[in-house]
């Protein structure tokens, strides 16, 4: 009888911390938000991420509260010797918690750890190579975004990425974007939209720009986007997301409707921020 009762009592505790859980999840998040924000901090961000300064006050606050909850959730681990220093975690979390800017969807969920080398990484891949013949290769990389928990990055990459705000290029919204993609468990380009009609106008815009991509790298054409968005829908996705950011007036001019697209879904307009 006592037995029972004590499974009992242990379901209903479990039921509550379920039923509670995204709750108490909100309320502690929005504690994060009102830490202070320490004034080094403010001058780490002003210097690696120009947008920081370039933003409203009130976004400017916002992102302040993201970065909060960004250093409070997620795991920092240096690999090969590295010492993670408050630079890192700050940028990282920073340029991260833009893609949130607006309130657009959650904190990268199934996201737990962010891995940072010192520099390239290496890791074994397979390879097909033929019929029936299986290769390994040492592989070099700049950046990994797992779907289960994992973001990786190079830190020289980090560091060359802040330099130039303007070439196309950065490793952490390229590896965040494929998050916000992977949020459903798929890496498919297609990250969760807030209405079921989003998707079909999403599947219109980006099927054409990415086809436009594929034929215009095949016929050795100059283009807004890096060729390597013309590897499948999920690089695309990652790269027009790296290309709206750093190069937001010639992606307006050349395809409006993805920076249209990505405007709506991003609810930011970096082209304002020039
Ligand atoms: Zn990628």
């Amino acid at each position: 009888m006592v037995a029972t009762i004590i499974v009992f009592l242990i379901i209903g505790l479990i039921i509550i911390v379920i039923i509670f859980s995204p709750f108490l999840i909100k309320q502690q998040r929005s504690r994060f938000k009102k830490r202070s924000f320490p004034p080094l901090w403010n001058a780490i961000i002003e210097n690696n991420f120009p947008f920081y300064l370039r933003i409203s006050p009130i976004e400017r606050r916002r992102l302040q509260g993201h970065i909060q909850v960004f250093l409070a959730e997620k795991q920092f681990i240096g690999c090969g010797q590295l010492q993670v220093t408050e630079e890192m975690k700050l940028t990282i979390a920073a340029v991260a918690c833009l893609l949130l800017l607006n309130e657009r969807g959650e904190y990268f969920p199934k996201l737990r750890s962010i891995l940072i080398y010192p520099s390239t990484y290496f890791v074994n891949e397979t390879v097909a190579t033929g019929n029936y013949i299986i290769e390994e290769r040492r592989v070099a990389r700049l950046g990994e975004s797992w779907i289960k928990d994992q973001v990786i990055l190079s830190w020289e990459q980090v560091q060359q990425d802040i330099v130039n705000w303007r070439d196309g290029h950065n490793v952490i919204l390229h590896e965040f974007a494929h998050q916000l993609d992977q949020e459903d468990g798929k890496a498919e380009g297609v990250p969760i939209l807030p209405r079921n009609s989003d998707y079909v106008t999403w599947a219109r815009v980006m099927t054409k720009e990415y086809q436009q991509l594929c034929n215009d790298v095949q016929k050795g054409a100059k283009t807004v986007m890096n060729s390597y968005g013309a590897t499948n829908p999920a690089e695309f996705f990652a790269v027009a997301t790296e290309t709206f950011f750093e190069k937001p007036h010639q992606l307006l001019k050349q395809h409006p409707p993805l920076y249209e697209l990505l405007q709506s879904y991003y609810q930011l307009d970096p082209g304002q921020w020039v």
